[in-house]
């Protein structure tokens, strides 16, 4: 009967002794590649009332938010705001706004997002033309160079943090730099690694970087920021046709963040929530909360690694907030995945694509940054590891990370 749903409407539903309205959720640490654990701070500014998205007041909320996102893109951008939308959004509205039909476009891939990208172009009629390196490697910025050099694409496209290998992409203001000299425009997928290790937009010429509200930035999914430098929004200005999406336009996106013009009804609730995270993450410091990251990520590996197991990318290329856990040959990859969340209640991502069933992907972003939680991880891993016949010694993942 509790699921049942109340149909008398003498009373409002939910009243005193009648049957609750909300869904039942179960308790979970989220430490899978996003959405990542949310401070009890951000989650609570979800309960303020909505306010209209022309209400002078939270048009004054957008105006603080826009320029705290500023200062964690590093950049002086003007069109900076926010998608309604996840990760995906910002992905497509950085590309509908700056490919053209017949562009060319240059796609550097290294995994699962950058064939997304690649997806993408084509639907928008661009040219594309792709550099690989392979999953778990970074693409080489000297081979980028000469690839941008030779195509002369319009656009250029990166995935600085490669969620789906642990990778993070090197050389990007000397991608950027290369892009520039044909006159391309760089784009910058920066979804895992804003707010968790070193983005700086306007330092490495980034022309367009977008991310998303639910991993390092600490807030629920559902709003994706977005910035355009000013080669970006020239390009765009000069487009010889409307982008092919109202919802997604930067222009008509711009004159409701900056000129209060309707254009779609924002959700100021998740505002709010970013909002906090943001202002959270100031007050914790720009590049403490990247140390903090860091921090927490040589922890796991250490505990990863003395457990006997390995990371796919080498050191030097391991994200901060993303681990990407080889799982030894013969191991079940749902079957650890699936005792995590049963046992303990922790999620935590499996491979994608070439790395299905291979791979565990271990997020640490944002709030889900913290010892606590490494060592959670750690003791549930190895007691699921050594059910499964890996012979661990017990505590020693543990011992590792608390020295680590
Ligand atoms: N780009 C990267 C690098 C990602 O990791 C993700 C999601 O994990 C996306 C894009 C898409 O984001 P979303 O799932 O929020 O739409």
């Amino acid at each position: 009967m509790t699921s049942s749903i109340d149909t008398d409407d003498s009373h409002p539903v939910g009243h005193a002794g009648g049957p609750q309205p909300q869904p039942r959720v179960p308790t979970r640490l989220l430490l899978g590649p996003g959405p990542s654990e949310v401070d009890p701070r951000v989650l609570h500014a979800l309960d303020l009332p909505p306010l209209g998205h022309l209400d002078p007041a939270l048009l004054d909320i957008l105006g603080e938010l826009e320029h705290m996102l500023r200062g964690v893109f590093l950049t002086r951008n003007r069109l900076t705001l926010v998608i309604s939308g996840t990760g995906t959004a910002g992905m497509e509205a950085a590309l509908v706004n700056v490919v053209e039909p017949e562009d060319t476009v240059l796609v550097g891939v290294m995994g699962y997002f950058g064939e997304r990208m690649c997806q993408m172009v084509q639907r928008l009629g661009g040219i594309l033309r792709r550099v690989e390196a392979s999953w778990g490697e970074a693409l080489d910025p000297q081979q980028m160079r000469e690839a941008i050099l030779r195509e002369r694409p319009r656009v250029v496209c990166i995935v600085h943090a490669e969620t789906s290998t642990g990778v993070c992409q090197q050389g990007v203001a000397d991608i950027a730099g290369a892009a520039h000299e044909a006159d391309a425009v760089l784009v910058v997928d920066a979804v895992t690694s804003l707010g968790g290790q070193p983005v700086h937009v306007d330092q490495w010429g980034i022309d367009v970087c977008y991310s998303s509200s639910q991993k390092c930035l600490g807030a629920p999914a559902g709003l994706a920021p977005i910035t355009f430098g000013e080669r970006a929004v020239d390009k765009m200005r000069k487009r010889s046709a409307l982008p092919t999406s109202f919802y997604l336009d930067a222009m008509l996106l711009s004159d409701y963040w900056h000129d209060r013009q309707y254009h779609h009804t924002i959700s100021a609730p998740l505002i709010y929530a970013l909002y906090t995270a943001l202002r959270l993450l100031h007050e914790e410091g720009l590049e403490e909360r990247w140390r903090r990251h860091h921090r927490h990520h040589r922890a796991l590996r250490a505990g990863i690694q003395t457990m006997g197991l390995a990371y796919l990318p080498a050191e030097d290329l391991s994200l901060w907030p993303l681990n990407a856990v080889r799982l030894p040959d013969g191991l079940d990859e749902a079957a650890v995945r699936s005792a995590l969340l049963h046992r303990y209640g922790i999620e935590v991502g499996g491979g994608l694509g070439p790395l299905r069933g291979r791979l565990l992907r271990v997020g640490l972003m944002g709030y889900g940054a913290q010892q606590r939680f490494v060592l959670q991880l750690l003791a549930a891993l190895e007691d699921v590891l050594r059910a499964q016949g890996l012979p661990i010694e017990v505590g020693v993942g543990l011992a590792a990370a608390m020295q680590g």
